[in-house]
């Protein structure tokens, strides 16, 4: 079954780019372009029209297995084979192809993910360039130790012990769709810096960025298997790969619901996994705190991406002398925000990225509102085509609220007023996550206090939601197991071997 591509040439994408959305997207598996049997498939949409723009193949379980043996020969054959300073140039020789390639996958991540395309070009191409880059320099970096050991037995025999780096081996990455081409770069640059071969299923919303990046790395010249990109559903691809005995190691970037299934799934087979789950992450700001930052705090931590980003500040926790300025400023900032297509770089709240998630946002806010909680701004999409939210502002919630605690993934804020430095660090901490927080205030010691106290992965000190390669990435509680980035994001890939000798 063919289905027909409709709307992409109505976007305002270049020709290359509209060829691309019009291929015959297949699966990158091994050395061929593979089509889901039953050639079954799924349709991408353009968030900002509804429309369609590009369908491609719903890989299961069968896709997954030849997936699995390919990277499995990969890992086997030629990719053990090359010396790490040969992965590290092949890294950085892709570096050099996703930067350009850039014009092509910024406008692929527009149409399909919604976000606007100064997004698409500094962090889908960018970050993940940069990315690329960092985890590249590590390739040549792995190192074991050699140890001294008290061995008793038998009498009077020395011994030298050290340990020796090895990659895990097959990789199962799984990725979800709020920054799809960085989200999988994460994954996979270290991965392949580790020496480990890779299977990626992309969101079933996002899998376009993820092919491209797929055909890239064969173009670079990775040996074929080295990574395979498989599409289709988290119920059907997703739960093969997570399930899969021959997956080494599996790495998941998603939603803590979802993240608890693949770490079960894991289990059974004895599978090394790292989570990287969801959030409610609390900005906590004092009232000593530069009122000039509340409309950077409201941008950048809170309505950047639609809030469709794990680290949201979506919990404000707001000094009860500055409450009323904060949240008059909040207000105007989410009045002011201009919403519309992506495509228009002077529009700051694009689509959410699918209608289930658009009515989903809302329906949250609806159920917080009848529990008693005030919407101050927005609450409601706008009127017209296309997934969108208005910027919501939400005073008034009582702790229990839903608004409060649970994850929204979109473009909401909850004001919640705290005493003093202990109300503060108990209302930060009072939540099942624990991924990100950040502390605003010109007293520095009061900012460590609060960064000392709360138990979040990441804590920002008068910022929010920047992110760097060489900065661990990570949640305490559920929001997930494992880091990201840095050296210790090298080791979720490499294996520790003890080696001991008699002398
Ligand atoms: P999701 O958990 O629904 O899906 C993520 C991925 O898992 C997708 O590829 C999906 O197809 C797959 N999946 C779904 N069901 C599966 C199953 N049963 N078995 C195996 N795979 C399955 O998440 P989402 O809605 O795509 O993304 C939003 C979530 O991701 C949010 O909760 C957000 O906080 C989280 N996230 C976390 C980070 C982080 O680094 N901590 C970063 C970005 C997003």
């Amino acid at each position: 079954m063919t289905i027909q591509t409709r709307i992409s040439s109505g976007l305002p994408v270049s020709e290359r780019t509209k060829a691309f959305l019009a291929g015959d997207h297949k699966l990158i598996v091994g050395a061929g372009n593979l089509s889901a049997q039953g050639d079954a498939k799924i349709e991408v949409y353009d968030p900002a029209s509804g429309g369609v723009i590009a369908s491609v193949p719903a890989g299961g379980k069968a896709e997954v297995d030849t997936a699995v043996a390919a990277a499995r020969a990969a890992l086997e054959g030629p990719w053990s084979k090359l010396r790490p300073s040969e992965r590290e140039r092949l890294l950085l020789k892709l570096a050099d192809a996703v930067e350009a390639d850039g014009p092509l996958l910024a406008e692929v991540e527009t149409a399909n993910n919604g976000q606007s395309i100064g997004i698409a070009h500094a962090l889908e191409v960018g970050a993940s360039a940069e990315h690329l880059r960092y985890m590249a320099g590590w390739a040549t970096k792995c190192y074991g130790q050699t140890l001294d050991v008290s061995i008793p037995i038998p009498p009077g025999t020395r011994y030298r012990a050290m340990t020796r780096k090895e990659p895990v081996g097959v990789v199962g990455a799984i990725v979800p769709w709020n920054f799809p081409l960085l989200m999988a770069v994460w994954k996979i640059a270290p991965a392949l810096a580790a020496g480990c071969t890779v299977v990626l299923k992309p969101a079933e919303e996002t899998p376009l960025t993820a092919l491209r990046l797929g055909q890239l790395i064969r173009d670079t010249g990775f040996p074929e298997g080295v990574v395979n990109v498989v599409t289709g559903y988290g119920h059907e691809a997703g739960a093969a790969l997570a399930s899969h005995p021959g997956i080494d190691k599996l790495a998941f970037t998603g939603s803590t619901e979802v993240g608890k299934l693949i770490g079960r799934a894991a289990i059974d087979n004895m599978t090394r996994f790292s989570l990287e789950l969801g959030g409610k992450s609390p900005m906590v700001m004092f009232d000593d705190m530069n009122p000039d930052l509340i409309g950077l705090a409201a941008n950048l931590g809170v309505y950047f991406n639609q809030g469709q980003v794990c680290t949201c500040g979506s919990r404000v926790l707001v000094q009860k002398g500055i409450f009323d300025k904060v949240a008059q400023t909040f207000v105007a900032v989410a009045n002011g925000l201009k919403i519309g297509s992506g495509f228009d770089p002077a529009n700051q709240i694009n689509p959410l990225v699918s209608a289930k998630q658009q009515s989903r946002v809302l329906s949250m806010v609806e159920r917080g509102a009848a529990d008693g909680a005030m919407i101050v701004a927005g609450g409601a999409a706008p009127d017209g085509p296309g997934f969108f939210v208005k910027p919501t502002v939400i005073i008034g919630a009582k702790p229990s609220n839903v608004l409060v605690r649970e994850e929204i993934f979109g473009p909401v804020v909850t004001l919640l007023p705290f005493t003093d430095m202990a109300d503060a660090i108990a209302q930060a901490n009072d939540s099942v996550y624990g991924l990100s927080a950040s502390v605003w205030s010109r007293d520095i010691e009061r900012c460590f206090i609060f960064a000392d106290a709360v138990k979040a992965g990441t804590v920002w000190i008068n910022t929010h939601n920047v992110v760097d390669p060489n900065m661990p990435f990570g949640g305490y509680k559920q929001s997930g197991i494992g880091r990201e980035h840095g050296a210790v994001a090298i080791e979720n890939y490499l294996e520790t071997k003890a080696i001991c000798l008699a002398l």
